[in-house]
């Protein structure tokens, strides 16, 4: 319809998608991949890391001069950290759209941070917030080569057309 234009023709992207160190200590690395899954999104990488402060200084670089950047940093360096990269159409927005709002308790029920998470400093995943933005973190988080090349076995019962 007119109030749908060009659906099926957003593009595909890629996103990347982390499980901070909460939800991988809370058995959430399962639960939050299944969501992507069970959406149709094709995962391409995934990885356990532990990348230290200058990494995550690099990765929240934005958001240096807050003043919870230094608690920001604490948490991410907690323990390991499930990095991913998911494709599909829409991926970055719809992604986001899958974790919730940043407040857990501003997300909606049926959203990762809305079901499981009460607290904006322990929120459980991250999500690249532009394609931009994903492209820049991808290349952070990953070498080249660690994203593989497949089509997924769903793809044709996932997507009208490619
Ligand atoms: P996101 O893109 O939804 O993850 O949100 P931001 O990019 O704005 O912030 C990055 C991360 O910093 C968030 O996911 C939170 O873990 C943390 N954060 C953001 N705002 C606050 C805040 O006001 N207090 C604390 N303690 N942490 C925050
Ligand atoms: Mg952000």
């Amino acid at each position: 319809s007119s109030s749908t234009p060009n659906i099926n023709k957003m593009a595909t992207e890629q996103t990347f998608i982390a499980i901070k160190p909460d939800g991988v200590q809370r058995g959430l690395i399962g639960p939050i991949v299944s969501r992507f899954e069970q959406r149709g999104f094709k995962l391409v990488a995934i990885k356990l890391v532990t990348p230290g402060k200058a990494h995550l200084e690099a990765h929240y670089a934005d958001l240096a001069d807050k003043g919870f950047f230094a608690g920001l940093i604490e948490y991410m360096n907690s323990g390991p950290i499930c990095a991913m990269i998911w494709e599909g159409r829409d991926a970055v927005k719809t992604g986001r759209t899958i974790l919730g709002a940043t407040n857990p308790l501003a997300s909606a029920p049926g959203t990762i941070r809305g079901d499981y998470a009460i607290d904006v400093g322990r929120n459980v995943c991250h999500g690249s917030d532009t394609v931009e933005n994903a492209q820049k973190e991808i290349a952070l988080w990953f070498k080249e080569g660690e994203a593989v090349s497949y089509k997924a076995s769903q793809f044709d019962w996932i997507y009208e057309k490619a």
